[in-house]
């Protein structure tokens, strides 16, 4: 009896979930590593956050979605770190570390949220890479509302009520489409001493367009239909501080200002998993500036075929960092592995399939670049609809996606408004258990460790 070939993967996202699900019949035996017990279909995270959508919608249990795959076994783990010699990875969970030997390996650990080297903007602006950041973000926003009913002072109203989204790609165009809605049709008859259709919300990027990577057309048409329904566009507009109670921006004329706002969300720029420096300090393949490892045109890395980079982890031909390079990555690497288990020499270069890209704007609005077609309102968002759908993992997901969907979009109601002080706390509480969890757990929740305290110090917080 021959042992059947190991293969790790790290990631249970679109890189790691594809590539475990496209090797269901080869003769390897899997062991998927992820952070989290879910799969994260990221692209509806801001419905999450804005109380479209619940979690569980969006976030597939790993487990059950390779259930019936018998070579593959899933374990709850970060992974702290890769021996490219030993051919090892070490994860671990809570106390528990556990070496897990691989014959080949797919890295697909995607990519966090980059402030740019102001990683202290993280506790004032969440970012929305998690569920942990959507229902974080849910708390601030539905909570501003819920404070503003009951402040007395003009000021603080002023800046309760003003909500900023940092960054005008897809996902800041559809968070500050999305809070612009909630407050002008889900909560216009909610409140009776304040008028929440009155809210502002303010779109802004250092950069002079609205989705850039969309094309001047479709970046023109968005920010047309954001201001139609009240978001304010601040484009050339440079973050230069963060804090509890405002932003403070840089004009291209080099003036700064204060914008006051309790709620701020950040969504602009990514950086690589920090696996990808494991891999470069041991293999000497390059990084680029957002931490992307320049794999090889077969997505493996200099000297080990065995090792194959997937997704937003990626620096290859100018890719863009969205689910279908995952997707299609991983079928790529599972293709390669199979094709070494069989025997076969070297493995193709990988050739990405462009297969367009969407952002929705408010209900019956989107934008969406599909090859040379250009789609702007109701038929984008059609398009959207049918393609989010037909991705989203598992049939009962797809079920209760589209009811609330229903809901949302034909009334004015959101299904899932709930939020509990945990969940707009939950980061600075996690961030004070000091060394307790790994640097990478940390840098998942978008702030640096601090330094071990004492449990008298915690309590003291
Ligand atoms: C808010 C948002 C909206 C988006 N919208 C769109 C869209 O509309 N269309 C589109 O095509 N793309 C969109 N994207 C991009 C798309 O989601 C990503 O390109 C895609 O998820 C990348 O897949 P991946 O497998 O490389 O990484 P991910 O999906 O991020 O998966 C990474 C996995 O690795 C795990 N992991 C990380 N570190 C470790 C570790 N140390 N140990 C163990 N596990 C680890 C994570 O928990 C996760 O499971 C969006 C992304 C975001 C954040």
């Amino acid at each position: 009896m021959t042992t059947p070939h190991r293969v790790a993967i790290i990631g249970s996202g679109f890189g790691g979930l594809f590539s475990a699900q496209s090797l269901r019949t080869a003769d390897v035996e899997i062991t998927l590593i992820g952070r989290t017990t879910h799969h994260l279909f990221q692209p509806l995270l801001y419905q999450v956050a804005t109380g479209i959508l619940s979690p569980g919608s969006i976030a597939p249990s790993t487990r059950e979605v390779l259930a019936s795959q018998k070579n593959a076994r899933v374990v709850l783990g970060d992974v702290t770190h890769i021996d490219l010699a030993d051919r090892t990875v070490t994860h671990r969970l809570l106390d528990h570390e556990t070496v897990t030997p691989y014959d080949s390996l797919i890295v697909a650990a995607g990519a966090g949220q980059s402030y740019f080297g102001n990683d202290h903007f993280a506790e004032y602006a969440p970012g929305m890479k998690s569920i942990d950041d959507a229902l974080e973000l849910r708390g601030r926003i539905f909570g501003a509302f819920e404070l503003a009913e009951v402040t007395t002072d003009p000021d603080e109203l002023a800046s309760i009520m003003t909500f900023v989204v940092v960054g005008a790609g897809p996902t800041g165009v559809e968070m500050a489409g999305q809070i612009a809605e909630l407050s002008r049709r889900t909560l216009r008859r909610d409140f009776r001493h304040i008028d929440p259709t009155s809210a502002r919300v303010i779109l802004l990027d250092a950069a002079p367009k609205v989705l850039p990577t969309f094309g001047d057309r479709l970046g023109v048409n968005a920010r047309r239909e954001l201001e139609r329904i009240g978001v304010e566009v601040h484009l050339d507009t440079m973050v230069t501080d963060v804090d509890s109670t405002g932003i403070e921006v840089r004009d291209p004329d080099g003036t700064t200002r204060r914008i006051n706002s309790l709620c701020k969300v950040w969504a602009a720029g990514v950086q690589a998993s920090p696996l990808g420096r494991q891999l470069a300090e041991q293999s000497g393949v390059e990084l680029d500036r957002a931490g992307r490892v320049r794999v090889n045109p077969d997505l493996t890395i200099p000297d080990h075929p065995e090792v194959h980079v997937l997704g937003d982890m990626i620096a290859l031909n100018d890719y863009p960092g969205v689910a279908q390079l995952a997707i299609q990555t991983a079928r790529h690497a599972a293709k390669a592995i199979e094709a070494r288990v069989a025997g076969a020499p070297a493995s193709e270069p990988f050739h990405y399939r462009d297969k367009g890209s969407m952002a929705t704007i408010t209900r019956f609005k989107a934008v969406a670049s599909i090859g040379r077609v250009r789609l702007t309102g109701f038929v984008a968002w059609l398009a959207w609809l049918v393609v989010h759908l037909i991705y989203i993992i598992g049939f009962k997901h797809r079920v209760t996606t589209l009811l609330h969907w229903l809901v949302s979009f034909i009334g004015r109601g959101r299904a899932e408004r709930a939020v509990t002080l945990q969940q707009i706390f939950a980061r600075n509480a996690l961030s004070q258990l000091g060394d307790r969890f790994s640097p990478s757990v940390h840098a998942a929740l978008g702030r640096p460790p601090r330094p071990a305290e004492t449990p008298e110090e915690i309590d003291a917080d």
